[in-house]
């Protein structure tokens, strides 16, 4: 045991007190406050699956009360001048980043995932809310669009109280990516995180509130998706919900807030392909391919779960990429050397494994993993199992079989041969997702005509997920509606306004003139 690990298993037990001692209510207009119905579920790590605490488990009264708070909140919030809201928001990103130890050190302990990531992923939640801070002060600004005798302007106002979903992967971050935009904006909002993992979108409240944000500007409601979620999709007061988690999640809430018209911005799930041409750097490539789908257990949205990989070179970058594998370490998240931690839940386990009996009657051949772990009960370290499972990989597979359709969302990758360019794009193209594509090649025109022809939202060239923060970020097909990043945050946030201004010039109809 490293001594960076020892502390970082010390540092974590004083933030965690708190949740192992009271239940985690709502964060409700300034103020913790316990869910009215008395009812609460049970918060896990999945370390080992052992009890963290218990959370309030938000009632439709829990979700009414936080949106009555949202809608009290948003006139002064969303009338406050952009400089002041950047002041603001500023101090939230300070905030973050003085705490993101804290914040890491939790988020790894209840979702699972290796702190080498989680650090960084603290820390992009403070680079969220300082680059939309930044932008608080225009977001109203429109176009100028003059006419013949009239003049026409544009501006934009705050749509208002808005509902933000979050699933349990990387939450913190994810959270950051949507509330600080919505902020920026004026709008106030009500958060509805994962119940898999609660913990880190309580301290984002109380860090917000104690820099300064007024109460009601944020409310956090901990529940269940089905109660606390469905509430919020069809709660009047709410004008728009920003959702990422599973797509199918995605249909509900469009049929749950059809009849208060809700607008709806979805981050859905994804399949996404990672395409390596023969004429590609290979070593890089490798480096890539390894790192967007083992990173982060493979629960992420960007993973890149299928690798297409050119027949002529096929042998030889799946041998490496096999040792590779093989060599990826996997044990607790808390330890700095660790690669890939435990799932986030013994269900999601289940559903990750089932796929290695499906691959095998499918036929293709595991040719890395396919079988859960027990690192830490074999280490001498837990008692417990928690939710491990080897990386895996997946060859002589192709695109019909389910392994190359599902999202699995774990550390498990399906390589599939490809002929030629025109082979290559159909099979990336050829599932129902639509995120994000990555294209390794060393022919620019082909980078082009490949980016040109994929049907996703997000295509990389030579790179794995790099991040931009005025890109837009988002999925076509069933991967999503809408994107986030820069402007295209705010046209979701934001209800755009034409004003015309006659210069009096013109002839006005007149009608019901006396005979
Ligand atoms: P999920 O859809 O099960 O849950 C996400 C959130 O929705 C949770 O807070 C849940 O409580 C809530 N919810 C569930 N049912 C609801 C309902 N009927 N009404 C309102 N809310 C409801 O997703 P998950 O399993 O937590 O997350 C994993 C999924 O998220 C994967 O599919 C992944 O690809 C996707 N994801 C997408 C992006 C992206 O940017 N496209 C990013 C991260 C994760």
């Amino acid at each position: 045991m490293t001594t960076e690990f020892e502390a970082n298993l010390h540092d974590v037990e004083s933030p965690l007190k708190r949740f192992r001692t009271e239940t985690l209510g709502h964060f409700i207009n300034g103020t913790w406050v316990a869910g009215s119905s008395g009812e609460t579920f049970i918060n896990e790590t999945p370390i080992d699956n052992s009890v963290i605490g218990t959370v309030a488990s938000g009632s439709v009264e829990d979700i009414d009360c936080a949106c009555l708070a949202a809608q009290a909140a948003f006139p002064e919030w969303s009338k406050m001048d952009g400089p002041k809201r950047r002041e603001i928001l500023h101090r939230v990103a300070d905030a973050i980043e003085e705490n993101a130890k804290e914040i890491a050190l939790v988020e790894s302990y209840d979702t699972g995932q290796a702190i080498r990531f989680m650090s960084k992923a603290a820390v992009r939640g403070a680079e969220n809310f300082r680059f939309f801070a930044n932008m608080a002060a225009s977001a109203r600004d429109g176009q100028a669009l003059p006419a013949a005798q009239h003049i026409n302007y544009s501006i934009r106002q705050p749509i208002g109280p808005v509902g933000v979903i979050t699933p349990w992967n990387t939450p913190f971050m994810l959270s950051t990516w949507k509330i600080a935009p919505a902020l920026a904006a004026g709008c106030t909002v009500v958060h509805k995180p994962a119940e898999w993992s609660p913990c880190t979108a309580a301290l984002l409240a109380e860090i917000m509130h104690d820099a300064g944000l007024p109460e009601g500007v944020l409310n956090t409601v901990n529940g269940l998706g089905e109660i606390a979620g469905k509430a919020l999709t069809e709660h009047a007061a709410i004008k728009a919900v920003a959702f990422v988690g599973e797509s199918v999640t995605g249909s509900h809430i469009m049929r749950q807030g059809a009849d208060t018209l809700k607008r709806v911005h979805f981050e859905l799930g994804g399949k996404n392909p990672v395409i390596v041409f023969e004429d590609a750097n290979l070593e890089r490539a490798l480096d890539a391919v390894v790192f967007m789908i083992y990173s982060l257990n493979g629960e992420r949205c960007t993973s890149s779960s299928r690798l297409l990989i050119q027949e002529t070179v096929r042998d030889e970058f799946l041998q490496k990429l096999q040792a590779r594998v093989e060599k990826l370490k996997v044990g607790h998240p808390l330890d700095p050397a660790t690669e890939i931690g435990p799932l986030i839940h013994p269900r999601h386990v289940e559903k990750v494994c089932s796929y290695f009996d499906i691959a095998k009657e499918q036929g293709a051949r595991i040719a890395a993993g396919g079988q859960a772990l027990a690192p830490l009960v074999e280490a001498g370290f837990c008692q417990n199992n928690g939710n491990f499972v080897a990386p895996t990989l997946f060859t002589d597979a192709n695109n019909s079989m389910r392994i190359a359709q599902e999202e699995i969302f774990g550390p498990v990758l399906t390589a599939i041969s490809f002929t030629d360019e025109a082979d290559a794009l159909a099979i990336a193209n050829g599932v129902e997702y639509g995120l994000a594509g990555y294209v390794w090649t060393g022919d620019v025109g082909r980078s082009m005509r490949m980016a040109r022809d994929l049907d996703v939202g997000m295509v990389w060239v030579n790179s794995e997920n790099n991040r931009h923060l005025p890109a837009p970020f988002g999925g076509m097909k069933g991967s999503g509606i809408g994107r986030d990043g820069g402007d295209y945050s705010f046209e979701f946030y934001m209800e755009t306004k034409n004003v015309c201004v006659a210069m009096d010039t013109h002839v006005l109809p007149k009608i019901g003139q006396p005979d």
